[in-house]
């Protein structure tokens, strides 16, 4: 099975991938856990691209174009090999991530993102997308709290920018009500953890 992790920077999901990978090996159920940007030398090395850009950042439709091509390494490299060596993946982030920061927030359309996403990696899918959604200053705290100083967030953009990206995933969630799974993250680790459990029940006994 194929699970992505989406939801705004400060959201919890890494560490919700984390948690969740820990208790599908508890069940005996093989796992892998990855990223976007990322999760490929190749992939990887875009990510550095997408976060290295000082000023103005990348026109929007670089960088989907950008996130594409790492999505595509990713996929074919990585996530189909797992998928049919029946290893299930764990992914923080995949297209619905393009469609809400490139597409919702950044004026892109939505079919361009989904025309990208058909040619760079066939259209794959998650299997259940889990939507991590927050209160604005739940996030902040968090980012805030991360030592990072934000070198692993694309920097320039504004709260309106942001609460685009939130308002565009809830619209992905209310049309795909079967794909998505809404997750209420503004409570403890576990609590959340316990919800997402309760999201992937169909999943874990069909
Ligand atoms: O998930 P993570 O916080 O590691 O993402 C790294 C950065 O890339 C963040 O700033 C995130 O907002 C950004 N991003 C983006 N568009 C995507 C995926 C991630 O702008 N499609």
């Amino acid at each position: 099975k194929f699970i992505a992790l989406e939801g705004g920077e400060g959201a919890g999901k890494s560490t919700q991938a984390r948690l969740l990978a820990e208790a599908l090996t508890r069940r005996g159920i093989a796992c892998v856990v990855t990223r976007e940007p990322g999760g490929t030398p190749g992939a990887e090395a875009i990510r550095a691209l997408l976060l290295g850009l000082d000023g103005d950042g990348w026109h929007p439709r670089a960088e989907a174009l950008l996130f594409a091509a790492a999505r595509s390494d990713h996929v074919d490299r990585l996530i189909r090999p797992a998928l049919a060596a029946g290893t299930w993946v764990i992914c923080d982030r995949f297209v619905d991530s393009s469609r809400a920061y490139q597409g919702g927030a950044g004026g892109l359309s939505d079919t361009d993102i989904q025309d990208l996403h058909r040619i760079g990696s066939d259209g794959l899918l998650p299997d259940l997308t889990l939507l991590f959604e927050v209160a604005p200053e739940a996030a902040q705290r968090r980012l805030a709290a991360r030592d990072s100083g934000g070198a692993d967030r694309i920097g320039g953009r504004d709260a309106a920018y942001h609460a685009n990206v939130a308002a565009a995933f809830a619209r992905f969630a209310e049309a795909e009500p079967r794909r998505f799974a809404r997750i209420d993250a503004n409570g403890a680790p576990t609590e959340v953890h316990g919800q997402v459990l309760c999201a992937l029940a169909p999943l874990l006994d069909p």
